[in-house]
């Protein structure tokens, strides 16, 4: 069996019906697309990006001296290709057709950076025959021209999506096209279930006897169970993707803000502002080595009649419902176990004892006392910066005692649509084996449950796009990408 991809169905079609590999029919190309392809605002370079068919002939009015040799950054003048005014002074770089990300002819321009000269230089290529591309439009022509799997498409958008190391790292993987490999290969298991069986069907008299039913019990047990394990691997791979939720809680004054910012100060955090916070729910991510940690401040845990500070109650609770990880500060052994029994009406997460302020008491003579008290509380100083290595390791600990650790070469899933349709093969390969061990159901009956496994997988890597699909992933893409 092959491990190569299958031939992708509509771009083939598309293929047969547009000639030259241009997929107009899918909305997957067919006119040249252009767009800014960097962030805005202030910096030193932008990059106006353009794809299709005409790019190089958009370019030849507005890039001077043209053509540029292949893949050869080359300074030359943008023009307007009506007026001849000069746009900007640029690196432009040609890339031939077959030889670029989207597979088309494409033409990339540095220009200068903020906002004046890349737009200047967009309404140029726009003036000369370019539309303005949607967003994720170019990963999508990559896709379509089987430049890149669904998947490895869906891999950039989480690149440039992650907020930590360790979500970029398990993205670059994906890319690199591990995940893919994994369900072709389940894939091409199943489809020798399904040659066994069909062997059985034809030729039941042949002298080898017919295929014993338990060895396709057997194929088919071990592709669910390997099914089983990457499903298994989604938990985790949420988590690395989106970060352990680790919220602060107790009282007013308990000192949770002050630690806060001491864990993201010790941890020299990437710090990833979070876009709709509360005024009362502060969030920043850790890039903690095994997990990103979401750490989320809350609104003191008490009752109040205060309207304001009610609405930062609710948002405290919203978050302890939904922590991964709760962190229950007090400055008492008493003021922790308060907080812990309140939470416990409220979240069902790990919890873990935070005695703060301890720089106070360092030098007090109750540190035997309180360690028979709370032996399992960590004393942390947001002052003087103790405990917090201790902290954030028990944090760590604790999460890995909760979620599955994925082995080394296990592809860890990150998606929902992955999710979903391995999950649907395995619903499949549930419904196929016990047909298959009751033995009242014809062969060729039971083995459709194989083929609908067989088309989930295709699914997932992206072999059945149909239109439905791609907008549904590329929708969530910046522009330029
Ligand atoms: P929150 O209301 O729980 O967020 O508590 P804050 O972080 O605002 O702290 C309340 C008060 O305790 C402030 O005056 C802080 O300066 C003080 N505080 C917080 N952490 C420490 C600490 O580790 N050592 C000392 N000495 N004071 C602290």
């Amino acid at each position: 069996m092959s491990g190569h991809p299958p031939r992708r169905r509509s771009a083939g079609a598309a293929r047969a019906a547009g000639g030259d590999g241009v997929l107009g029919a899918l909305g997957g190309g067919g006119d040249t697309i252009a767009a800014i392809a960097t962030a805005s605002g202030r910096g030193a370079i932008a990059l106006v990006r353009m794809s299709g068919p005409a790019a190089e002939h958009v370019a030849s009015r507005v890039v001077f001296p043209w053509p540029t040799a292949p893949r050869v950054a080359t300074l030359a003048t943008i023009r307007d290709p009506e007026s001849g005014a000069v746009a900007d002074r640029a690196l432009v770089t040609r890339f031939e057709r077959g030889r670029s990300f989207t597979g088309e002819p494409m033409v990339e321009i540095s220009t200068h950076g903020g906002p004046v000269s890349s737009a200047l230089v967009l309404a140029a290529v726009v003036g000369a025959g370019a539309r303005q591309a949607l967003p994720g439009e170019f990963t999508r022509r990559a896709v379509m021209n089987g430049r890149l799997t669904l998947a490895q498409g869906e891999a950039i958008g989480d690149i440039i999506d992650a907020t930590s190391r360790s979500a970029q790292r398990l993205a670059l993987e994906a890319l690199d096209g591990g995940l893919v490999r994994r369900v072709l290969a389940l894939r091409d298991a199943l489809l020798e279930v399904e040659a066994l069986i069909a062997y059985d069907i034809d030729f039941p008299e042949e002298d080898d006897g017919p295929i014993a039913p338990e060895r396709v019990a057997r194929s088919a047990g071990e592709v669910s169970g390997l099914l089983d394990a990457l499903i298994a691997t989604a938990p985790a791979g949420e988590l690395v993707r989106d970060g352990a939720l680790v919220v602060l809680a107790g009282p007013p004054n308990a000192g949770k803000s002050s630690l806060f910012n001491a864990l993201l100060g010790d941890a020299r955090a990437l710090v990833t502002p979070i876009p709709g916070t509360t005024r009362d729910a502060i969030e920043a991510v850790i890039d903690a080595p095994g997990w990103p940690l979401r750490l989320v401040d809350t609104a003191g845990l008490r009752e109040s009649t205060d309207t304001i500070e009610k609405l930062g109650i609710e948002v405290s609770e919203r978050y302890l419902a939904r922590a991964q990880v709760v962190l229950a500060c007090g400055e008492r052994p008493e003021d922790v176990a308060a907080t812990i029994r309140r939470i416990a009406a409220i979240s069902r997460a790990p919890t873990i004892g935070v005695l703060t302020k301890q720089d106070l008491l360092e030098a007090g003579d109750a540190a035997g006392e309180r360690d028979e008290d709370a032996p399992r509380l960590v004393r942390v100083s947001a002052e003087s910066g103790t405990g917090l290595g201790e902290l954030l390791a028990r944090v760590e600990e604790t999460l890995a005692s909760s979620f599955t650790v994925v082995a080394p070469d296990t592809p860890v899933v990150t998606r929902a649509r992955h999710l979903a349709a391995l999950r649907v093969a395995r619903a499949e390969m549930r419904e196929f084996s016990e047909s298959w061990q009751e033995g009242e159901l014809p062969a060729p009956v039971i083995a459709v449950h194989l083929r609908a496994a067989v088309a989930a997988l295709e699914e997932l890597v992206g072999a059945v796009d149909t239109e439905d699909v791609l907008d549904r992933v590329f929708r969530s893409f910046c522009v330029g990408k």
